[in-house]
């Protein structure tokens, strides 16, 4: 006789929206994601210098963000281009929240650096590449730290939520989870942010759900129409990439935010938040 096939949710026992019908809520220093209040995850792309990173983080803070960004380890596509600052950038991301007590999160690439990282992280990120990384996945899950896991770029939403279970499945149900735009035909966005991800997941897992409306555009100007529109179709959150001067930024300061504009989309973002009975 043929095995019958587990329906969906039943290969998702730890996350699905069932195992907890009233979502869970990920805390992380002051700070949480998944209540009513949105997430706003806040910061450049790439942690460079003391001084780009302090003025940044104290721009965003002012305008309301909730945590601070930054990548020290980049996984970038060329060997050549800027890497990340590494250790000495997990050391200013630690002063960069003790100046302004916004939390950290930041993307860990290697299990070799798990504990180098949680050391000063928050929140540990595990970025679109790494997705299908099962043993950091396994590795990450073993940590007591919150995870923010990005959806793969060529990841069905089948895919991403096994990811997650992968995570809790090793102890650690304290997972955030990034839609952050998918690789499709189209060529004039750097990705397709999928924004169907949102409802979908939300009724599939009780994790909370944030959105990337920077690598989803890959263009600073289109930002803030995403970020309302992910808002609209009821994120739990938002990570954007802001940089004090995106155009010395080492790397995406094409679609990074300057203060100014990113102070202007939380306005417009709060807007849309009350519409539909959040707040940010
Ligand atoms: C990032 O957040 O800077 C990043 C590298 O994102 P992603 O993994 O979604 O490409
Ligand atoms: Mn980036």
């Amino acid at each position: 006789m043929m095995q019958q096939t587990l329906s969906f949710l039943e290969a998702i026992p730890l996350v699905s929206r069932q195992a907890r019908p009233d979502g869970t809520v990920v805390r992380a220093g002051p700070n949480e994601v998944g209540r009513s209040r949105l997430a706003i995850i806040a910061g450049p792309c790439a942690v460079e210098s003391e001084e780009q990173l302090l003025r940044t983080a104290r721009a965003v803070k002012e305008s309301g963000a909730t945590f601070l960004r930054g990548g020290a380890y980049k996984p970038r596509t060329s060997p050549y281009a800027f890497q990340g600052l590494r250790e000495e950038g997990l050391k200013l991301l630690a002063l960069a929240r003790e100046e302004t007590g916004l939390p950290v999160v930041t993307e860990v690439m290697d299990a070799r650096h798990l504990d180098l990282v949680s050391s000063y992280a928050d929140v540990l990120q595990v970025g679109s590449r790494n997705m299908h990384n099962f043993s950091l996945l396994d590795e990450v899950g073993r940590f007591d730290r919150p995870v923010l896991l990005k959806r793969g770029m060529s990841a069905t939403l089948e895919e991403f939520l096994l990811a997650a279970e992968r995570i809790a499945a090793s102890g650690n149900a304290q997972i955030i989870l990034c839609e952050r735009g998918i690789r499709t035909f189209e060529a004039a966005t750097r990705n397709t942010l999928d924004l169907n991800a949102v409802p979908f997941l939300k009724r599939s897992t009780h994790l909370p759900v944030i959105v990337d409306p920077s690598h989803g555009t890959g263009h600073w100007w289109m930002v803030r129409h995403m970020a309302r529109a992910a808002v609209a179709a009821g994120c739990d959150g938002l990570i954007v990439e802001v940089h004090a001067q995106p155009e010395a930024a080492l790397s995406d300061g094409y679609q990074s935010l300057n203060p100014e504009s990113f102070d202007e989309m939380m306005r417009e973002v709060r807007a849309v938040a009350l519409a539909v009975e959040r707040l940010a």
